[in-house]
């Protein structure tokens, strides 16, 4: 078991035939109530402490932990049990505490501009190592309330759909969040979305639009070529009309490719026919993309347009930039120390 959040309340009752019934009820609310591992709950005789130490290990281990925006946002990279690593980051408003989380170790996706999709794909992550991550933020915001789910980590939640699923089920049913306080965002993988409308809980659907002609949407968000805008158009309309949920667009605003004045009249166009909201993002720096983020006066600019326009339109606080811990900068990789190179030998 990847993670002690992988295991079903029967696979745990069977973990504890023998023990008195009331001993499954105190782990489950230890693990999910109280969000502690088994050597932590000492309503428990020791002996069986340890071993359900092994038989439920946590899958999350902490490699580093940075604090950004003087300490309202905090970024942790961690290692997973076959050495993978992801990033988590909490960040706290004046009301809520929102935690950002990984589905997957990398990403396929391969957005251009795109940290996480700059490195490549490693794996999906399971179900619990999702869980772990929001049992894990929510322990380090106490005594501030985690309210809210975004899942925009790393990874393609949609192309992780089972795994994702469950999460969201097991922190609506478990960790008792409302399905209005948590995001999927995807790039667009159209039958996921379609999968989605058909679920019970109503969760909200974020879609990372960043184009809205297909031409230079197949090339920001390479996905765009299979499913493109009036297919995406389409799924999107499905998902309101069975949810009923406000849908928004995130446009990372990039300086001279998707900031003119024709990009705020597509998006405009799009956004009002799904009444969808728009959140502007300008694009955060990444190694491997040369152009920058809009400047600040032009942020502006193309966000009054937007709203001349009929759109409705939020540019987004920067969370993270100091950390890395920024929307697209995720990437889990932490500076090693380089073994000393050795001097090149002077030719013979
Ligand atoms: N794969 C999903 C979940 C990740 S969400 C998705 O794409 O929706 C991360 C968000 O940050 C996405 O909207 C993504 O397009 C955006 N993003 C990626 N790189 C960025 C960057 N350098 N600056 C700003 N936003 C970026």
């Amino acid at each position: 078991m990847p993670s002690r959040y992988d295991t079903s309340r029967d696979q745990l009752d069977a973990l504890l035939a023998g023990e008195p019934r009331f001993r499954a009820t105190q782990v489950w609310e230890g693990l999910y109530a109280q969000g502690v591992g088994p050597e932590a709950m000492t309503n428990l005789p020791a002996p069986l402490r340890a071993r359900l130490a092994d038989d439920l290990p946590a899958a999350l281990s902490p490699v580093a932990e940075s604090e950004g925006d003087g300490g309202d946002t905090v970024k942790w990279l961690w290692a997973l049990a076959d050495g993978r690593e992801i990033e988590t980051v909490l960040m706290h408003y004046r009301d809520r505490s929102t935690v950002c989380v990984s589905t997957q170790a990398g990403c396929a996706m391969a957005c251009g501009f795109c940290a996480t999709g700059q490195a490549g794909f490693e794996r999906h992550l399971t179900a619990g190592e999702i869980v772990e991550q929001v049992v894990r933020a929510r322990a380090a915001a106490a005594p501030r309330r985690l309210s809210n789910v975004v899942f925009m980590g790393m990874g393609e939640p949609l192309a992780n759909y089972d795994a994702t699923w469950r999460a969201v089920t097991v922190l609506h049913d478990e960790l008792g969040l409302s399905a209005r306080h948590l995001t999927l965002s995807t790039v667009g993988i159209v039958p996921g979305i379609r999968r989605l409308a058909g679920e019970a809980l109503p969760v909200n659907l974020a879609v990372s639009l960043h184009a809205a002609n297909d031409e230079l949407r197949d090339e920001l968000v390479p996905v765009n070529r299979r499913y493109p805008l009036a297919t995406l158009h389409e799924a999107c309309r499905e998902y309101l009309a069975a949810k009923n949920r406000r849908l928004s667009f995130e446009w990372a605003l990039i300086d001279g490719v998707n900031d003119r004045r024709r990009d705020a009249e597509e998006l405009a166009a799009f956004a009002r026919s799904l009444r969808a909201h728009v959140n502007l993002i300008p694009l955060n720096p990444t190694d491997g993309y040369g152009t920058r983020g809009t400047p600040p006066d032009r942020v502006a600019t193309f966000a009054r347009r937007l709203g001349d326009l009929g759109a409705n339109a939020t540019v987004r606080r920067n969370r993270g930039t100091d950390i890395a811990a920024a929307c697209g900068q995720l990437r889990a990789v932490h500076v090693r120390r380089r073994a000393p190179r050795t001097p090149p030998t002077a030719p013979a």
